[in-house]
């Protein structure tokens, strides 16, 4: 590999000349100004000022008794020439709560997650994709949407099962938008159609599903508690090295943010961390990214009395459900 000509010592020059917007006040009152001014600058680069909303009706698609829970389908208009479909699964002895459940890759979208006839049994097993389950049998209701594109809504450019994030996001951030900002802005909307059905909202994901909850726990004060596994670390230490499907990439965030401080943004949302101490994605320097990136978002935490923590679970890149003993 020659570096002198290939670029890779003039990105990592120009990622360390990233400087964040930093939390760095000392009360509650800084932290909301420097909160509100993330949030708009975040909105700004998500592309959420661009997208239109839809107004049409949201469909049941289809209803089913099972042992135990009731699985329902929905088709929602989210924005203009867009629906995102999603179940519901509702416990029979559910506790009046619900937690939105989002996929990363390798599961087929929804399916794999609530293991349907078509989900990819063999990606499920090795990433261990089974929060819905676990979280049913505490009682929660669970919704698990579609994120684009993947499940029902894949665009089907490849041959092979190859995630497409990284095509539609190539069209998005040419148009000032970006994949991160579509999720956003249709969980928001889903958030909006379920919040007077329950008690708590929570969100709950692994991998590209985490990535996409802690753009909600930042952005979104709706939710009671957050729960993430497997996506939390500096974008300096993987983002040319690891984690390069197009989802993870908004354009100039780097600029004003890495992982600790849109973690930060969420104070005082509870919020549930794990990796896997051989999870590859967290770069070469391995949990001590993760760590760095916790002590950024504990300097606003702090403000509240509180202290986030993550589970350091023994292995790879896979859904571990530590978190789950937290709700
Ligand atoms: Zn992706």
């Amino acid at each position: 590999m020659d570096r002198k000509y290939n670029g890779y010592d003039f990105v990592e020059h120009n990622l360390n000349n990233c400087k964040p917007y930093r939390f760095n006040g000392s009360t509650q009152e800084d932290f909301y100004k420097w909160k509100d001014e993330m949030q708009e600058v975040m909105a700004e680069l998500l592309g959420l000022y661009r997208m239109e909303k839809s107004e049409g009706e949201t469909k049941l698609v289809s209803r089913d008794e099972k042992d135990g829970y009731t699985v329902e389908k929905y088709s929602m208009n989210t924005l203009l020439e867009l629906k995102m479909p999603y179940y519901v699964l509702t416990p029979k002895n559910n506790n009046g709560k619900a937690v939105i459940a989002l996929h990363g890759h390798g599961c087929n979208g929804k399916e794999g997650l609530v293991d349907a006839a078509n989900a990819d049994i063999e990606k499920m097993e090795k990433y261990n994709y089974t929060y819905v389950n676990e979280l049913m049998s505490r009682g929660y209701t669970v919704y698990v949407p579609d994120l684009l594109p993947a499940g029902e809504r894949i665009l089907g450019i490849y041959e092979d099962d190859r995630a497409e994030c990284t095509d539609v996001n190539n069209a998005l951030i040419s148009m000032g938008m970006c994949l991160q900002g579509v999720y956003l802005k249709e969980l928001i909307m889903l958030i909006d159609s379920i919040e007077k059905k329950y008690s708590e909202i929570g969100c709950c994901g692994f991998s590209g599903g985490a990535h996409c909850g802690l753009w909600l726990c930042a952005m979104e004060d709706r939710l009671s508690f957050a729960l993430l596994s497997g996506y939390f670390h500096s974008f300096k230490d993987t983002l040319i090295y690891s984690n390069r499907c197009g989802c993870n990439f908004i354009p100039r965030l780097w600029e004003y943010a890495d992982m600790g401080d849109i973690l930060a943004m969420a104070a005082p949302l509870d919020v549930y961390l794990e990796t896997g101490s051989k999870d590859n994605l967290n770069g070469i320097r391995g949990v001590e990214s993760p760590l760095e990136q916790l002590e950024i978002a504990n300097k606003a935490y702090a403000l509240f009395d509180k202290k986030l923590s993550i589970e350091i679970c023994d292995g790879m890149h896979q859904w571990y459900g530590k978190v789950l003993e937290n709700i």
